[in-house]
């Protein structure tokens, strides 16, 4: 199973509490104007990895947990849902995810829903430009929700180091 990956950006503290490993894929046609990485629509940008490609690199970083973004990683349900598959099943990582889709809308498809019993955090929704709002934690424009999909915050701690400060 291969992704097409745009840049993977390593202990980063932008995507999510704590340092985490940032998958950016390739691919979004949402098209939100405003979008703040319009570079990321091209499905053939980037490069191809496979899964095991991609789970070394996460799991070489034994201080950071994991996010998806893009792109939209639901434009490529089967290999991100394989992908937080084998995260869920081979590390102690939490893991969110960034998508223009609302919830609903993946919940209303069986192919984008199988990925959600995986992830820990769903931030929802498009890109608003009218809407936007720079102090918000995470996301660009109010109608994006941070989600907790298994109905509290997960524990973004890693082992051994300082613990996160929860999110409000
Ligand atoms: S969903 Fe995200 S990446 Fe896609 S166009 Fe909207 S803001 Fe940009």
């Amino acid at each position: 199973m291969t992704l097409r990956i745009l840049d993977i950006a390593h202990q980063t503290m932008a995507d999510g509490p704590g340092f985490r490993t940032s998958i950016y894929c390739a691919g979004c046609a949402h098209h939100c104007p405003g979008c703040h990485n319009p570079q990321s629509w091209d499905f053939g940008g980037g490069s191809e990895m496979t899964v095991d490609q991609l789970l070394d690199i996460i799991k070489a970083d034994s201080m950071s947990n994991v996010s998806f973004s893009g792109g939209d990683p639901f434009y490529q349900a089967e290999g991100f849902t394989e992908l937080a598959r084998r995260i869920k099943q081979e590390t102690g990582k939490t893991i969110w995810c960034w998508t223009g889709f609302t919830l609903e809308q993946i919940q209303a498809d069986p192919r984008l829903a199988a990925m959600l019993p995986w992830l820990d955090v769903l931030v929802d929704g498009p890109f608003i430009k009218s809407q936007r709002d720079t102090t918000l934690l995470f996301r660009g424009s109010p109608n994006q929700r941070i989600i907790y999909l298994h109905g509290a915050p997960p524990v973004d701690d890693i082992p051994g180091t300082v613990p996160l400060v929860p999110l409000r």
